[in-house]
């Protein structure tokens, strides 16, 4: 059996092949960053948050409760990843900016979820059971050769809303377009019926859909077909570089810049 591709694999490939080479093919290790450990931390609050007891909450609390949760698991993930965050933001001033960069993005998200309990009319610990969504759903398509991970999956009465968490300053869907089509595509394979819509909570910003429909699902389905096609060799010859500025930029590098030297211009 072949390789199982992923969004993220994909989006390498168009990025650089020659990185998706020294990736997947050689398996050389990569590095983490500050957004990477930042945007970690972020997804596992947001997935934690709704293991929570909802029974205590009024309209008159449900903000300072949401709020005070979001803070608490901010910090003890923050804790948590110690070592790794030391690694990333050496700098205490980098740490703490992170850190509250991070606590304003989820306090926002928690605003507004507390809104939307309250929009339901419902008394809020039912609005919380209803607008739990499922969480860090693995799907995996075989005969595709094909996985992700979703992050959200809201079931409501208009349909299923598929959507991924995005700590990132830019807020543009369409960035994500095939990513959010994969999932499209592996959440229709599996369940036998297409998801209403998938979206991005962008937490700088705001959520942002994209309609399912025969198109989108086509478009995943030949993306998918074509990174097969194009990664069946093994030959490193096969994985042009791509030299952009994604190789080397003013605060960081490609994370294989040194195997691959582009600069030197030898291949
Ligand atoms: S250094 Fe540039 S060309 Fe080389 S793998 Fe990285 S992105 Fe591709």
């Amino acid at each position: 059996m072949g390789r199982v591709q992923s969004p993220s694999s994909i989006k390498l490939y168009k990025q650089c092949p020659r990185k998706y080479y020294y990736a997947y093919i050689l398996k050389l290790p990569t590095a983490d960053n500050v957004h990477t450990i930042r945007g970690r931390i972020a997804h596992e609050v947001l997935e934690d948050f709704f293991d929570w007891n909802p029974d205590q909450l009024t309209s008159m609390n449900a903000e300072v409760l949401a709020h005070a949760r979001v803070q608490e698991l901010l910090i003890a993930k923050w804790t948590a990843a110690h070592a790794e965050v030391r690694k990333v933001m050496p700098e205490k001033e980098l740490e703490i900016t992170m850190f509250e960069e991070t606590l304003l993005m989820l306090l926002g998200w928690s605003r507004k979820f507390v809104s939307r309990m309250r929009a339901t009319g419902a008394p809020l610990p039912d609005a919380f059971r209803q607008l739990t969504p499922e969480r860090e759903l693995e799907l995996v398509d075989w005969d595709l050769r094909c996985k992700g991970v979703i992050d959200a999956v809201h079931h409501t009465q208009a349909g299923v809303d598929i959507i991924d968490y995005k700590t990132s300053e830019s807020q543009d869907i369409q960035e994500h377009t095939l990513q959010l089509a994969i999932y499209a595509l592996l959440y229709t394979l599996k369940h036998g019926r297409q998801p209403r819509r998938v979206g991005i909570n962008f937490l700088k910003g705001d959520e942002a859909y994209l309609d399912v429909d025969e198109r989108l699902l086509a478009l995943a389905r030949r993306e998918i077909e074509d990174i097969h096609s194009k990664t069946a060799s093994q030959d490193k010859k096969d994985y042009p570089r791509c030299v952009s500025r994604l190789c080397k930029w003013s605060s960081g590098q490609c994370d294989f810049y040194q195997v691959c030297r582009p600069d030197l211009g030898i291949d």
